[in-house]
Formats: structure tokens, sequence, C-alpha cells
């Protein structure tokens, strides 16, 4: 039988990146994968680091925009982790933070806009409202069709593919110990702490933090727990390299669902949302596990957007889409905090979290080590307590 302080399940970004945090504060920490680190949803996801509040917020209506607008504090945090982490983590993320847009089309989107940018600007977040003229000085690679922009000066995006590696290695020299292929197959509470196992492996760990992705209520079922995180299935596309176009700023679209970068080798990356088909299990239910299939219209509708937006990249062919699975939550925040029906179980898990996820796994292994993060409060899992009481 293995001892650690905190065992972390799941080795996507946020699990790597609380094992880094804890390891680094002195705890003895285990990680264990299914896979290789950083093949969920950290390794196929668009690299977008997005403070604005996020369209799939305002197509909800007003209270949900508001209900967002307590994000905006994560992100001013968000900013600061990420203008750090090359230094901190010693890796070349490709991180550039040169500004993003938000653009309108038609009458009712800029009204939209305007309200977004006026909450976000009332939350310490640095915006600009642009009319089109003033965003295509900047970007003079936007359609003439584009009537007015949200302008984030700290937005932009980083490499999906090289920051799970990134912290797989600082997390393994601050002397946590990280387990891949090893697919967690039961767990029990044993005393004040957790006993868990996969295969042979047996670990007993004082605390134990979920971090596994769209997988967690799976994992969290192992404890008898409800945990209200769902799979959806997203596709991503990108372009061949262009020579001509410049796209130096994140782009996206307040009324359609739509994300543009550039990456260092000149290549487009365009996703925004748009739904694959998630697979099935057996007996119906979803397969987070296996490869969503990709469907035709999602793909024309995200092209077409794209080609609206910027319209150059009409030139350039596309050379390859693929899907990825990740986690959303009941009410669309992420789900970060202590299970309160259950002490020293850790949930962190949903939203944007390649974003956001440096900071609320930074937040979450400061609370597992003792000191409360209030700035987690308001994605506390006490929100979904009452799932629970029916739990036994
Ligand atoms: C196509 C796509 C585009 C996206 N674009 C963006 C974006 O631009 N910006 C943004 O902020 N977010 C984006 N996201 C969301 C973002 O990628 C995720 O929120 C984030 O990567 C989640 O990280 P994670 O560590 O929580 O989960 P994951 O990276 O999914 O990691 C979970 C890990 O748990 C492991 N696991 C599962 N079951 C077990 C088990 N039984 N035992 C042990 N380990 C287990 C898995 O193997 C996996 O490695 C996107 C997602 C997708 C799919």
């Amino acid at each position: 039988m293995e001892r650690c302080d905190v065992l972390v399940v799941g080795g996507g970004l946020v699990g790597c990146a609380a094992a880094w945090h804890l390891a680094a504060a002195g705890a003895s920490v285990t990680l264990v994968d299914a896979a290789d680190f950083g093949l969920g949803a950290s390794g196929q996801n668009a690299g977008s680091l997005h403070f604005q509040i996020e369209r799939r917020f305002l197509e909800q209506g007003d209270a949900l925009a508001r209900q967002a607008e307590q994000t905006i504090a994560l992100s001013r945090m968000a900013i600061e982790d990420w203008r750090g982490l090359e230094a901190a983590l010693d890796a070349d993320l490709h991180v550039v933070m040169d500004g993003g847009f938000m653009v309108a089309e038609t009458a009712e989107q800029v009204t939209m806009l305007e309200r977004k940018v006026e909450r976000e600007i009332r939350e310490g977040l640095r915006m600009r409202l642009l009319d089109g003229d003033e965003a295509r000085r900047i970007a003079p690679y936007l359609s003439p069709s584009i009537l007015a922009a949200g302008y984030a000066a700290d937005e932009g995006h980083a490499d999906s593919r090289a920051i799970v590696p990134a912290y797989a290695a600082a997390a393994r020299r601050a002397g946590a110990r990280l387990i891949g292929r090893t697919r967690l197959d039961r767990l029990q509470r044993v005393g004040g702490g957790f006993e868990a196992g996969a295969g042979d492996l047996s670990i007993r760990a004082g605390q134990l933090l979920v971090a596994a992705g769209a997988w967690t209520p799976h994992i969290c079922a192992m404890a008898n727990l409800h945990a209200p995180l769902y799979p959806v299935a997203l596709l991503m596309n990108v372009t061949e390299r262009s020579r001509t176009l410049e796209v130096p700023h994140l782009v996206q679209h307040v009324g359609r669902r739509l994300s543009m970068k550039q990456t260092g080798a000149g290549n487009i990356l365009i996703g925004g949302g748009w739904p694959s088909r998630l697979a099935r299990t057996a007996d119906g239910g979803f397969d987070p596990g296996v490869r969503p299939e990709l469907i035709g219209d999602s793909l024309a509708g995200n092209l077409r957007a794209a080609i609206d937006t910027v319209p150059a990249v009409a030139g350039l062919n596309l050379i390859r889409s693929w899907t990825g699975v990740t986690a959303v939550s009941a009410d669309q925040l992420p789900v970060v905090g202590e299970v309160p029906r259950l002490p020293g179980f850790w949930i962190a898990g949903g939203g944007s979290a390649f974003t956001l996820g440096p900071t609320f796994a930074r937040l979450v292994a400061q609370a597992i080590g003792g000191t409360p993060a209030p700035e987690l409060d308001f994605v506390s899992p006490a929100r979904f307590e009452h799932l629970n009481s029916f739990m036994g």
C-alpha cells in the first residue's frame, strides 16, 4: 500500500498543475492518469486565452450573463498567472497575449456587446468598445461587415500541447509521483482519508482531488457522489500556414460560434464551440473515452463564420479537423472545491479550464493545503450539495 498526503486523479492541465502546486508547497503527492498525460481535453483544445465573458453565457439570457460576471475576478487572476507561467515552469508555451476581439455584425449583436463590455469594465477587465473602423485599424484582416468589437488587451492564446508536459515536468521536479496509463477503478473512505486503487496499485491518501475532466462524475460515483459535470463534444479545425494573412489577435464573435487565432508557424486555428457527436456505450450512455463523430453541418457552419469574419481565410486550405470532449457543469461555471459532505474530497473541473485552469488549480491546491481560497466560493461544489442529500 502506497501512502501520500494528496492523491490527484487525472493528468490533464488541472491535475498536473494542482500536483505541481501541492508538491511545491511540501505535500507528498501521487497523481494517476488512465492514459498518457494531456490526452484528454487539455491536449485537444483551441488554446484560446479568452477573458471576455464567453458567448455561451450571453446566448442563454441575462441571468446567466450576470452570473458569468463573477468569473471576471478569476479571469483577472488568470491574466497574471498566464503572464508568469513560462518563467514559472521554465518552458516555452508559445504564450501570445497581444489582445483579443469579440466582434458584432448586426445591430442586435452590437447592443449585446455594449452591455457585455459595460459589465466587464465595471468588474475591472481592461476592455474597450470599438466601432468597426476602429477595430479594422488595429486588425485590418477583419471583414467590412464587422460593425463593432469588444477589445480585451490581455487576451491571446497558447500552445495546448505544450502546457501539460510542462506542468507534469514541474510537478516531478517538485517531488510529485506521476503515474500514467493507470485507470483508477476503486475508491473508498477509510478513516479520515481515502483508499484508492488501480489494478495492483493501492494508495492511501489523506485527501483526494478529482481532476478527471469529463470523467469526473464517474470517479465521484465510486465515492457515492453526484458531480453535475456533463461531457460535451466539440470541433476544431486548422488551415495550412499562411504567408500573407497575419492574425496576431484572438478573434471571437458575440453572436456566432467562433474562435480564431494564428499559430507561430502561420496556421489558422478555427473553433468556437461547434458540436460533434458523442460516442455511446453499449447500454446507450455517453462514452467520453471514444473520439466523437464529426458533424458535417458543424464544420460548414464553423468555416462560414470564420470566412464572414476574416474573409482572407477563404483562400487557405483546411488541413485537419478533429473532435474532442470536455466537461460543462449544470450552470456552466466550473466546479472547484471541497465536497461538503465528504471532507478531504475535492473536485476541480468544468468551464474553460485552459484559460482558467492554471488559476483554479493553484487556488484549489492552496485550499487543500489549509489556506482558504475565498475566490473559489462561487464555484464550490456546495451549490450542488442538494443532489447528494439523497445519496446515503
Ligand atoms: C475542442 C475543444 C476546444 C476547447 N477550447 C478551449 C479554449 O480555447 N480555451 C479554454 O479555456 N478551454 C477550451 N476547452 C476546454 C479545456 O480544454 C478543458 O476545460 C480543459 O482542458 C480541462 O482540463 P482537465 O485537466 O480538467 O481535463 P482533461 O484534460 O480532460 O483531463 C482529464 C484526465 O483524466 C483522466 N482520467 C479519466 N478517467 C480516469 C480514471 N478512471 N483514472 C485516472 N485518470 C482518469 C483522463 O485520461 C484525462 O487525462 C476546449 C475543449 C475542447 C474539447
